[in-house]
């Protein structure tokens, strides 16, 4: 019997927050985004998922791209970083790809190209990874116009926001108003500014693309709310059996470094999850877990293989109940608060030793 240690997947769920996504789009068209193996969802299924509904896929990567083609899916996929190679240019119209070019050295590459594929050009607006210099468009844009063959192929231009998921930042104005002004001189090409958090940005402006990836597994793209308050659904249950309980006496330690103590006769349970599965190790005490419909919390340090929880909000649990690390009773977005970190990180850090299901 393998042990039942798993990731359960709501494709349901995951249609459910991609037509919020299309609601709070509004005129913009909505491209899914299912780069790092679907945020760790597994990047076939999702994208079979939203077959019916997602008009183009974003993925960071070539090898991403091509998986959404080997399950036979027609869509557009917008490559987000680009070709990482020159003879990926060439690759990618025949597969009907779309990078986005960042750099000097890959409009070389897609002028050199036996074939050119549709493709986007990156804009910087003021996060600085990637993009051409919004002050400095026109000298790359015009010589790719002259090309009657770079003409028709260019859709149209990206940029991607800094602090969208921090409504008190003024930083998503300035790189809206940047981002507007840059590509004013050629109105007939697409724009492409919106990740999850603009979609809720008061009053953001989404142009004709908006790229939704984290909303979609319903974790929370803004700082201090959780997807279930946005409305969204957990796509992702982290479930593992409990498989030990005892009852601690006041002064008991409980895992490595004896960390955390009893204070009083305590209940605990021990579930087969650990950072060997993802599970975040800097979760600590108090972080929450459900099982049985009620909320218990951790106590003590993470390990590899397993956890422990205090069970005093439980006390019926048993040996082989199951519990509920994240999902739809403990939001992802807690969790990842407890341990320092974001949703994203957890919820694509979900290792391969745990399988995921689908219904
Ligand atoms: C990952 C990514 C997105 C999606 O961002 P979320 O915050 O997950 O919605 C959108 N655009 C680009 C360029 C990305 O790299």
């Amino acid at each position: 019997m393998p042990r039942s240690t798993v990731a359960r997947i709501d494709l349901e769920a995951l249609r459910h927050n991609y037509r919020l996504a299309r609601e709070r789009a509004g005129d913009a068209r909505v491209m899914a985004v299912i780069k790092a193996d679907g945020y760790g969802h597994g990047i076939r299924q999702v994208a079979r998922a939203l077959a019916g509904e997602a008009p183009r896929y974003g993925v960071a990567c070539l090898e991403e791209a091509m998986a959404v083609r080997k399950e036979g899916l027609a869509q557009p996929v917008v490559m987000l970083q680009g070709t990482h190679a020159p003879e990926d240019v060439a690759l990618c119209a025949d597969q009907g790809f779309q990078p986005v070019m960042h750099s000097d050295y890959q409009l070389a590459w897609l002028r050199d190209a036996p074939s050119t594929p549709d493709f986007w050009l990156k804009v910087n607006t003021g996060m600085n990874r990637l993009g051409f210099p919004a002050d400095d468009l026109t000298g790359r844009v015009e010589p790719l116009l002259a090309s009657p063959a770079l003409k028709s192929a260019l859709q149209g231009f990206v940029t991607h926001f800094a602090c969208a998921d921090d409504h008190d930042s003024s930083f998503t104005l300035e790189q809206t108003r940047c981002f507007k002004a840059a590509v004013s001189p050629w109105p007939d090409l697409e724009r492409s500014v919106a990740n999850s958090a603009a979609h809720f940005f008061p009053g953001q402006e989404l142009f004709d693309w908006s790229r939704p990836g984290i909303m979609l597994y319903g974790a929370s793209p803004i700082i201090g709310v959780t997807g279930p308050e946005l409305g969204l659904r957990a796509a992702m249950t982290l479930e593992a059996p409990l498989i030990a309980r005892r009852v601690l006496k006041a002064g008991d330690s409980v895992g490595y470094g004896s960390s955390w103590v009893a204070e009083k006769e305590t209940p605990m349970g021990i579930v087969a999850v650990g950072y060997g599965d993802g599970y975040p190790r800097h979760a600590g005490t108090g972080t929450p877990a459900a099982v049985n419909g009620k909320r218990i919390r951790l106590i003590g340090r993470v390990s590899m293989d397993m956890l422990a929880v205090d069970l005093s909000e439980a006390p019926e649990t048993q040996a082989g109940d199951r519990v509920e690390l994240w999902g739809n009773q403990v939001s992802v977005d807690e969790v990842a608060g407890h341990a320092g970190t974001i949703a994203y990180e957890l919820l694509t850090g979900v290792t391969a030793r745990v399988p995921r299901l689908y219904p």
